[in-house]
């Protein structure tokens, strides 16, 4: 049973490597960027209400990206385990997995820690061309990601559940690092 948890700075790869492992252990990737994307485009009520936060870069209101986890780590496909690829993104929503997960019965998650220096995956979001990729909008991104998100990185070390990856390597070294440590 695997339930992974990937943090990092937008750029590190997490969307990648969470792919790629999910397709591997035949578990489902849920990217709550995906799914709000996913909204937006099919004009949900979600989509309406998330439309201006994620096109400017902010977070999305806690309520709204709760919701949809719950939603959907309740579903059939993630008894058998998942990886999460965006979420938590602050110490609140952190509090409020870790509530859901104990309710759920969903323990004994990990969190990799996916970590890559500025320049880098500056240049990475500049060359990918999404609608929030635009270099006003990565530099918002990654000041909320330093002031919100980066400290869920102590958060979880303090639990003993961290791992770290440089993700300042080829896409294929990122994978086997990831491997070799999931499966020790
Ligand atoms: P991502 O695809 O993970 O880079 O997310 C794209 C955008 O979706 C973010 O910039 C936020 O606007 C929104 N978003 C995704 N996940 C969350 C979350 N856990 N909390 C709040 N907003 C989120």
């Amino acid at each position: 049973m695997t339930r992974l948890i990937f943090l990092g700075p937008p750029g590190a790869g997490k969307g990648t490597q969470a792919q790629i492992l999910a397709q591997h252990l035949n578990i489902p990737h849920i990217s709550t960027g995906d799914i709000l994307r996913q909204a937006m485009k099919e004009q949900t009520p979600l989509g309406i209400k998330a439309q201006s936060y994620v096109d400017s870069g902010e977070l999305v209101p806690d309520q709204l990206v709760q919701d949809l986890v719950e939603e959907r780590l309740g579903q059939a496909d993630a008894t058998s385990g998942w990886i999460l690829d965006g979420f938590p993104r602050k110490v609140t929503q952190a509090a409020f997995l870790e509530e859901l997960l104990q309710k759920t019965g969903q323990g004994g998650e990990r969190v990799v820690n996916l970590d890559a220096p500025d320049e880098v995956v500056v240049t990475r979001l500049l060359s990918r061309g999404r609608k929030d990729d635009t270099e006003e909008v990565i530099r918002r991104r990654l000041e909320i990601y330093r002031n919100d998100t980066a400290p869920l990185i102590d958060y979880y070390s303090d639990r003993q559940k961290l791992v770290t990856i440089n993700g300042d390597q080829s896409q294929e070294e990122v994978t086997h690092e990831l491997k070799h440590t999931l499966a020790s």
